[in-house]
């Protein structure tokens, strides 16, 4: 079955999360209905060790090829659920033989998918183009990721490629930050991995942002405005204060690649009381430092100036670290995904995660986990599109990325 054709399968199954205040794992229970189906194709393909878990978690094992049990490890995985935006509808995939490469309308929706607004759509020109109707999301977040490990599986088994131990694992919320939590490291029992879960064909993903939150509490003083003077600390202008300190430029909106940002999520108050919270990024350690100490020094000098500790409260929580620092010491799984992708016909294109991944997760539990681009486009939304070619491109890297590492021995 070709990867696509997988793809299709498991898009109409719908996965959203529920929303994040949910603290039961998998959040919602949809997820084990595309787990319990590949748990069934996992069987037909005779894939050992399957084991679907009560956290959702699906992993299974194909035991290295007799002769080729030195060789690493490697594990590839992917996420079952998709975002909860755009799932109202049913999800109804879209298939457009030979595509042209221009405006392409997404069914009756009055959405277009236009090469102004995606300007690789060109170069899929001639393509099998899978699109949605324009309703829904399409869900090859990460359903591509999935639909070609298990494309690569069938290939594995059906042509007998010789390969060293290989790991493969379904996991449930990655899209709400809290599944890797449970993924179990010593169960899949891979060296090291791969997740399938970025955008562009040939894109190999090692470096994330180092991540926190900042909460700025801010306790103003109210009295009768009419007799104020010298005593009132209204805690909004004591907010806006804070936030003119911070550089006007690094937010989100102003950044790109690897530039860091302050990113204010939310800001609530009146005189008496305000709030403010703040996600920080960036993916270099010292800088992600100094931005920290920037908040801490504007929370202080706050205070000196406005009556001494307890007016402005700051709390900073880290929420993931750069996987690079991990990665760094295993080069090689960068460097044979780019040998891999040029055996396939891909240019590999390393670049920079602005956010973070399960992978990221991982990869400090001692999995270390870069990410390979699935070559789905538009994630999120309505205009999410891949190509059938693409695909076929990323399971034939991945399938080369196996043999490379089959005449490999263990890390020492
Ligand atoms: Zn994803």
């Amino acid at each position: 079955m070709k990867a696509y054709e997988r793809l299709l399968k498991y898009a109409v199954i719908k996965t959203p999360p529920s929303d994040e205040s949910s603290d039961s794992t998998p959040s919602s229970a949809c997820q084990f209905d595309l787990a319990n189906l590949l748990k069934k194709e996992m069987e037909e393909l005779e894939v050992s060790d399957i084991q679907l878990t009560d956290n959702c978690f699906l992993y299974g094992k194909l035991p290295a090829t007799k002769g080729y049990e030195n060789a690493p490890g490697i594990g590839f995985i992917a996420h079952v659920d998709t975002v909860s935006d755009y799932c109202e509808h049913e999800i109804q995939p879209i298939i457009t033989e030979n595509y042209n490469g221009k405006e392409l309308a997404l069914g009756n929706s009055g959405l277009t998918l236009s090469p102004k607004m995606f300007l690789h759509l060109e170069s899929l020109k001639g393509h099998t183009l899978i699109t949605t109707d324009g309703n829904t999301i399409l869900g090859a977040d990460d359903k591509a990721g999935i639909a070609e490990i298990m494309t690569l599986v069938e290939h594995l088994q059906k042509e007998s490629i010789p390969h060293g131990p290989i790991s493969i694992a379904f996991t449930p919320d990655e899209e709400i930050g809290t599944g890797a939590s449970h993924f179990d490291v010593e169960l899949f029992g891979a060296d090291f991995a791969y997740t399938l879960d970025g955008s562009t064909e040939g894109e190999l993903e090692y470096e994330n942002f180092n991540a926190c939150s900042a909460s700025f509490d801010i306790h103003g003083v109210s009295v009768h405005p009419g007799s104020a003077k010298d005593t009132m600390i209204n805690a909004c202008l004591l907010a806006m204060e804070i936030n003119s300190l911070l550089p006007l430029h690094e937010t989100p909106r102003d950044t790109e690649g690897y530039e860091g940002f302050y990113h204010l999520i939310n800001m609530n108050g009146d005189c008496g009381h305000a709030t403010l919270n703040y996600i920080v990024r960036d993916h270099d350690t010292e800088k992600f430092q100094y931005r920290k100490d920037k908040l801490i020094d504007i929370a202080n000098e706050l205070n000196q100036k406005w009556g001494g500790d307890g007016t402005v409260d700051l709390c900073i929580k880290d929420q993931y670290f750069n996987m690079k620092n991990i990665i760094e010491e295993h080069m090689h799984l960068i460097d044979n995904a780019k040998l891999a992708c040029e055996k396939a016909g891909l240019i590999p294109n390393v670049s920079p995660i602005r956010g973070g991944t399960d992978g990221c997760q991982l990869s400090f539990r001692g999995l270390p986990c870069p990410d390979i681009g699935t070559g789905a486009y538009g994630y999120h939304g309505p205009y999410e599109h891949i190509s059938a070619q693409s695909m076929d491109k990323v399971v034939d890297m991945i399938i080369e990325l196996v043999r490379i590492y089959s005449t490999f021995s263990k890390e020492k």
